[in-house]
């Protein structure tokens, strides 16, 4: 019989279809999300026979870790296994390091992010992304999405209070499994499962218009990023296909909904690569673009993978641009890049692992 993973229901599911009274449900989530017990015979609270019937029906997490790589800046890389043999990645980026008083107290925690991925490869195909050169494989369900986050906080032993950010911006579009996405959103703001904030989790996708306004009437609570990376169509469809299904205009209009659902800021997305898409006429046109939106703009300098045919950036090309836009008042940043001594292109750690690395 093919076990349920409890990291694949919403708690209202679970609920539902255990036997019992209804707080069975919040104390097994309890040991699963709260105390990171996967082995239902040590949740000793719930009685002795009813955890052998858990034990024939259900079973938490379906991942194994296959590979970890730690960067000298703390970032870390994860490579799993999925139980029918394919595999995907999960980076953790540590964003601040732990602060300290001058008598050497920690005044504040070290800030992470998890960067989670959403199917295996992916249907998008953009020109500089690795993972698109392996096609797409299959949708994550919303467990594998949820486990995800849940293997990273036990991994690390962060406890209950200890706040991280979530951005689907591994490998995979997200809107295009949409569906899973959203569950395991659910699940992972849900009280009783990771109950993290929905203003913690944002949603990276390519520019999928039709789903984005799906997402706004949905009003989840969660951020928007937008990968933009071009700023006309020709080159933006030379760089991310999808472009021909929803060009940039589709792309700024459906952005337009959701920032008025939302009243949020949303964030661009703009890679820059050497010598393609980061002179300054790019950056003026990118300002008239964005011009009335509620925008901040993420500069991201390109980290080049074995065999790409883009090249990193300069500090001065990336400086100039961001500059001309902080002028025009937009928040504009300088993304720094994590992990760059471990596979930190997206895709990489699956690729290197599949070529015996
Ligand atoms: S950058 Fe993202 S959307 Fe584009 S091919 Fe890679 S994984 Fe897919």
């Amino acid at each position: 019989m093919n076990k349920t993973n409890i990291y694949d229901l919403e708690p209202s599911e679970l609920s539902s279809l255990l036997e019992g009274p209804s707080f069975r449900a919040t104390q097994m989530l309890n040991w699963v999300y709260k105390k990171n017990v996967s082995n239902f015979k040590e949740m000793n609270n719930l009685p002795k026979d009813y955890r052998e019937v858990l034990d024939e029906k259900f079973v938490v997490g379906s991942l194994s870790l296959l590979k970890k790589e730690v960067s000298t800046d703390g970032s870390e890389k994860y490579l799993f296994g999925l139980t029918d043999g394919k595999t995907m990645e999960t980076v953790l980026l540590k964003m601040k390091e732990d602060e300290f008083d001058d008598e050497g107290k920690k005044t504040r925690e070290a800030r992470y992010t998890v960067c989670i991925s959403s199917q295996v490869g992916c249907k998008v195909g953009c020109a500089f992304c690795l993972t698109a050169k392996g096609g797409f494989e299959r949708n994550l369900t919303a467990g594998e999405i949820v486990e995800q986050v849940a293997f990273i906080k036990k991994d690390k032993e962060f406890g209950e209070e200890k706040s991280i950010n979530i951005v689907f911006m591994g490998m995979g579009e997200p809107l295009d499994n949409m569906e899973n996405v959203v569950k395991a959103i659910k699940i992972i703001t849900h009280k009783d499962a990771l109950c993290i904030a929905p203003r913690r989790i944002t949603i990276s996708t390519s520019g999928l218009a039709t789903k984005i306004e799906k997402l706004a009437i949905m009003d989840m609570g969660v951020n928007l990023a937008i990968s933009l990376h071009a700023v006309d169509d020709e080159l933006r469809e030379k760089l991310m296909p999808i472009n021909k299904a929803y060009n940039i205009k589709a792309v700024i209009d459906a952005v337009r909904k959701f920032k008025a659902d939302r009243r949020k800021k949303v964030l661009f997305e703009y890679l820059l690569l050497g010598g393609v898409n980061d002179d300054i006429k790019s950056a003026q046109k990118l300002g008239k673009l964005l011009s009335g939106l509620d925008a901040k703009i993420n500069l991201i300098l390109f980290n080049p993978y074995e065999d790409s045919e883009f090249k990193r950036p300069t500090k001065e090309a990336a400086e100039a641009f961001r500059e001309y836009l902080a002028n025009k008042r937009f928040i504009c940043t300088i993304r720094e890049s994590k992990g760059i001594d471990i596979s930190a292109a997206c895709g990489q750690l699956k690729q290197r692992d599949k070529d015996g690395r």
